[in-house]
């Protein structure tokens, strides 16, 4: 009898009690809107600012209404509009190029290595086409950070960071996020701190701190915030910043604060799942993984492998054996839109675009998520019930 894996890979783990004490005792101050602080208060929006600031090493911090509103206020905030180009990746998830097409502007995507990273050639092509990158570390994949801010100096880029994947990671020692002008995070319950919905941004940049904060929907209350510049810095701003309302509020700022301290042991988790995962796949015939760089601290929260030459028959067959078997994988290749998973020629509102590298990564490249209600024991099963399909 084959084994059969009965674990749910969209389970995260429970709100921790600490962060539910806390939202309850928010709610019963009634007290939700950022701004509504009693007095002496800071706010827990505010508090959350500060400590992600501090997490992070940046200058100032920016609690939003989700990942996708930081991206879009952070290229809002660069003056980014209409018919504008911005480079981004070939390869990221539908919030990325929408962020973009939001603002009126167009995505222009860069082609994706086996790695599963932007591929720092075609960008070097492509980068006198666009005065801004979104660089979206795409399920945590990290590129080669230190040359591609020598691409992006050297064609005057502006680097926005898309780090929904890559919150708590490094490059060389630099936190995810911390290399561009700006880095965007999302708070959503798929990532790596879940509030439902969310997002924080981060940047040293006092003038585009400030433009974000006002863009948030600050009213003129931004001298309450706790991780921003001082109110000189606004006063230049605050009648040309139209209001885009996006903030978060002290209810989902509560659930997040006593997540953030506990982020590296959640980490450390993932990463000890994700190595199971690898040595489980390793030396599989026809499998290949995906190679993790020396400088890349990543964090394991999910999974891809790809299997080079096989036909859409043939994955499409794989998917549906796993499935059978307890074990849900996403294949990148498939032409319709499903779930999460969509492609940049599903994006039709930008302008379609040839990208046959990319396409040929996502024809044989496969997904899964490593939520931390599995065991190592769990990794250990899925890893053994991929393997026996792959081969049999
Ligand atoms: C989740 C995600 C975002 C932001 O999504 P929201 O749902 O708006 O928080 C951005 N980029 C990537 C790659 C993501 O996976």
């Amino acid at each position: 009898m084959d084994e059969i894996f009965t674990g749910n890979f969209t389970q995260q783990e429970p709100i921790p009690e600490d962060a539910i004490a806390k939202a309850v005792e928010v709610m019963r101050s009634g007290r939700l809107h950022r701004y509504n602080a009693g007095p002496g208060e800071a706010g827990e929006a505010a508090l959350l600012e500060q400590e992600f600031a501090a997490f992070t090493g940046a200058r100032y911090c920016l609690a939003v209404a989700s990942g996708g509103y930081a991206l879009g206020c952070a290229l809002r905030a660069l003056g980014v509009g209409p018919g504008e180009s911005v480079l981004t990746n070939a390869f990221t998830l539908a919030p990325v190029p929408g962020a973009i097409a939001a603002l009126g502007a167009q995505p222009v995507f860069v082609e994706t290595t086996e790695n599963l990273a932007i591929d720092l050639e075609d960008l070097a092509a492509k980068a006198p086409l666009a005065r801004v990158l979104l660089l979206s570390h795409m399920r945590g994949h990290i590129c080669d950070m230190d040359r591609l801010m020598e691409i992006a100096r050297a064609h005057d880029l502006t680097v926005v960071e898309d780090c929904a994947h890559t919150m708590g990671a490094h490059w060389a020692g630099v936190p995810s996020g911390r290399h561009g002008v700006v880095g965007c995070y999302s708070t959503q319950t798929y990532k790596h701190m879940n509030s439902g919905e969310g997002g924080l941004i981060v940047t040293d940049d006092a003038e585009l701190a400030a433009k974000m904060i006002l863009l948030s929907g600050s009213y003129m209350m931004y001298p309450r915030h706790l991780a921003a510049p001082g109110p000189d810095v606004f006063e230049a701003l605050k009648y040309d910043t139209p209001n885009v309302s996006g903030r978060m509020d002290n209810l989902r700022a509560a659930i997040l604060r006593p997540q953030l301290p506990t982020l590296p042991d959640r980490v450390a988790r993932w990463n000890s799942l994700y190595r199971v995962m690898e040595a489980g796949l390793a030396d599989t015939p026809g499998l290949a993984l995906i190679a993790r760089p020396q400088a890349e601290a990543y964090v394991g929260s999910s999974f891809q492998f790809r299997l080079p030459g096989r036909d859409a028959t043939s994955m499409r067959d794989l998917v549906a054996r796993c499935a059978a078997r307890g074990v849900e994988l996403k294949w990148f290749g498939a032409p319709e839109p499903a779930g999460f998973t969509s492609r940049h020629d599903s994006w039709r509102y930008a302008e379609a675009q040839s990208l046959p590298k990319t396409d040929a990564i996502l024809a044989s490249l496969l997904d899964l998520r490593l939520p931390l209600t599995f065991t190592e024991e769990d990794a250990g099963q899925i890893a053994r019930i991929i393997r026996a399909e792959v081969l049999a």
